[in-house]
């Protein structure tokens, strides 16, 4: 009678999980979670048979006498079978390579078979084990015997491998691998010596409840792509690390641009290169050195077993990005900044690090493409300048008064007329001062502020287009610039043709200069948002050029009219005017008009002129001027 309370108290702990898998489903795949369902199932089912067994024995139900036989090989078998799936499951969380697993397993089963065989045999035979309601008299026959020796078998498939890979298992989880195979063992060694199972009923659920809260833990905390641990892991390691003050090196990998990366070649494919990646990083590193801390983001915390490991590992990983990363048949490149902090010499304390990290991010992408970032104490004092702009930035916005528009004026070679000007932002803030694009626009961009300041640039272009337009001049366009992150929204067409048209500004005398890199990251955004507002006349120019790889397809294919070439093209150009000669030939096969862009000298303004490049733009003709200075040196221009 004793085992109805164990099965009682196991049915509700069963119940118990059952009902929280359906409230809760494990996040995490593999580590033998799926193999996990299956033991609840198979023990389910040991319980019921169990209870009916019992039943039977205490006379509650009976049953004809080969039903009976049937009912108690049934129980009997679901003792060794049960082992064997827990057997299988600790296997599959202890041994790393799968197909060892699986032969491993089918050697173990060997014996199990010839039990079953032997155990359904005998329901008509009677010879191996005599059915008697009373165990005592069962236990030295012979059948029992070897179904004892199987499942203290199974019970040292778990221990062994178990204490073979203990170093490579970690903390709670070689624990809960030591004790399940010990508790099992000890309830078959009570059940051999007492001839009660009471241990093995309630021994069965506990493992399964304490695997269950590991499995539920561990969805939490590992991340459910790659199977790396989480930040909230790095930090329990790093409190130890501090603790400790164990000299350690953190390295921070942060993937650039992976938003355009997914964006153009689908979750799927970004999700198995990210698969891929951490699967490579974890080839640098043993387990629990590796985290993925964000979507894009890794982490390799290594103590320094030797010196300047960190320096070779990042040499080694920037290495290895040169190389292309194989998704379903495709080669992909991606590029990932690296930064480096030292423990305890640039960060002592958890705060500190946590300090370090923040701005080391933002510092990666900020100083974007320079390899790696050694985070220093120095930086931290210009964290607080960033601050300071990123406020300054959100008070622009809140009052566009602080944004300025200059106007820098584009001329054509041939006929000397001021034709377009290009719009470029300035920020006057009462506690920075005035500030360039160089220091704004990259916060900006981070902040995703810069999708309002462009909106703020492009009305205030728009009036000052206004104002042009009432006055008689050859001015044609005013070109506004546009940032990568600004193709993160869908709505980015449509917001900017509102404000045009909101305006009451002919959308023909509006322009926008997207720089080539912007247009390699989120090619398929960029194209759709540009055959959208180029079907309304909006002009478009490759800002730029030759600054970087060129990407031709986006030339032939996209609507520019014209192309930019940057200013480090002319610059070089007067002492080789090869690249630019060419590449102007190219351009005008396409039809594009060409602009040449930082023309400071009357000798580069010659050149451009015998290359035959259409505009120009620079210091030798005009700065970049505020509104009223541009408007006088038009109304001069005209009178010219
Ligand atoms: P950009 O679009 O290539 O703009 C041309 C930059 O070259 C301007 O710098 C201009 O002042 C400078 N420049 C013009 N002529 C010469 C010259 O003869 N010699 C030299 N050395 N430089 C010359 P600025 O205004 O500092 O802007 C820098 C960059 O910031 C711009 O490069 C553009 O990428 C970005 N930017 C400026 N305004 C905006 C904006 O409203 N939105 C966005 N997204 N980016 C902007
Ligand atoms: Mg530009
Ligand atoms: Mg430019």
């Amino acid at each position: 009678m004793q085992y109805l309370e164990f099965m009682l108290l196991s049915s509700s702990l069963m119940l118990a999980i059952f009902a929280d898998v359906l409230r809760f489903p494990l996040l995490r795949k593999g580590r033998g979670s799926r193999f996990f369902g299956g033991i609840s199932i198979v023990y389910s089912v040991f319980l019921i048979l169990s209870m009916v067994v019992t039943g039977v024995e205490e006379s509650f139900l009976t049953f004809p006498v080969y039903v009976e036989r049937v009912l108690w090989a049934l129980q009997f078998l679901s003792f060794p079978f049960l082992l064997a799936m827990w057997m299988h499951f600790n296997a599959l969380n202890v041994i790393d390579n799968p197909k060892l697993v699986s032969r491993l397993t089918y050697i173990h089963l060997i014996p199990l078979v010839g039990l079953t065989v032997l155990t359904v045999a005998d329901i008509s035979l009677q010879k191996f084990y005599p059915l008697n309601a009373a165990y005592a008299h069962m236990l030295p026959v012979a059948g029992t015997t070897f179904m004892m020796v199987v499942s203290v078998f199974f019970c040292l498939g778990m221990l062994l491998p178990t204490l073979a890979h203990a170093k490579e298992l970690q903390g709670s989880f070689l624990f809960i691998s030591i004790l399940l195979p010990t508790t099992l063992l000890i309830s078959m060694a009570t059940f051999w010596i007492t001839h009660s199972y009471a241990l093995f009923i309630v021994v069965n659920p506990f493992m399964l409840v304490l695997y269950y809260l590991i499995g539920q833990r561990d969805s939490v905390i590992l991340d459910g792509l790659t199977g790396l641990p989480t930040m909230a892991l790095l930090e329990r390691k790093l409190i130890r690390i501090f603790r400790f003050q164990v000299s350690s090196s953190v390295i921070l990998l942060d993937i650039e641009n992976f938003h355009a990366f997914n964006a153009r070649h689908g979750q799927r494919i970004g999700d198995s290169l990210l698969v891929k990646l951490a699967e490579y990083l974890g080839t640098l590193c043993i387990a629990n050195e590796l985290f993925r801390l964000d979507s894009d983001r890794f982490c390799l915390c290594i103590p320094n077993r030797e010196s300047s490991l960190a320096d070779r590992l990042v040499t080694q990983i920037q290495e290895r990005m040169d190389q292309p990363w194989e998704v379903e048949g495709m080669f992909l490149y991606i590029q990932v900044n690296i930064a480096v902090i030292s423990i305890p010499k640039q960060a002592s304390t958890l705060d500190e690090f946590k300090r370090a990290t923040d701005q080391l991010l933002l510092e990666i992408k900020s100083v974007r493409n320079t390899g790696k970032i050694v985070y220093t104490r120095a930086l931290s004092l210009d964290k607080q300048h960033k601050q300071d702009i990123i406020s300054a930035l959100r008070d622009s916005i809140r009052d566009p008064n602080q944004v300025q528009v200059y106007y820098q004026p584009v001329y054509e070679i041939g006929t000397g007329k001021l034709i377009s000007a290009e719009a470029l932002m300035r920020i006057v803030d009462k506690h920075l001062g005035f500030l360039l694009p160089d220091d704004f626009i990259p916060l900006a961009e981070q902040t995703g502020l810069i999708v309002q300041l462009t909106q703020i640039l492009l009305t205030k272009v728009c009036q000052m287009m206004k104002r042009i337009s009432q006055e008689q001049n050859s001015l044609q366009y005013i070109a506004v610039n546009l940032s990568g992150i600004e193709f993160e929204s869908k709505a980015i067409g449509k917001n900017l043709l509102e404000t045009i048209k909101r305006e009451g500004v002919d959308p023909r005398r509006i322009g926008f200069e997207i720089t080539e890199s912007v247009v390699l990251q989120s090619y398929e955004m960029v194209a759709s948002v540009m055959k959208e507002l180029a079907g309304e006349g909006i002009f478009f120019a490759l800002d730029d050029f030759g600054s970087g790889y060129s990407h031709l397809r986006a030339l032939i294919d996209l609507p520019y009219a014209y192309v930019k070439f940057d200013k480090s093209v002319i610059r070089s150009s007067t002492t080789n005017p090869k690249m630019l000669t060419l590449l102007a030939g190219m351009l005008h096969t396409l039809d594009k008009c060409v602009i040449v862009e930082g023309v400071e000298t009357e000798e580069e303004l010659a050149l451009a002129h015998k290359i035959g490049i259409e505009r120009v733009q620079g210091f030798y003709f005009s700065e970049p001027l505020q509104g009223d200075e541009f408007l006088q040196l038009l109304r001069k221009a005209e009178k010219r």
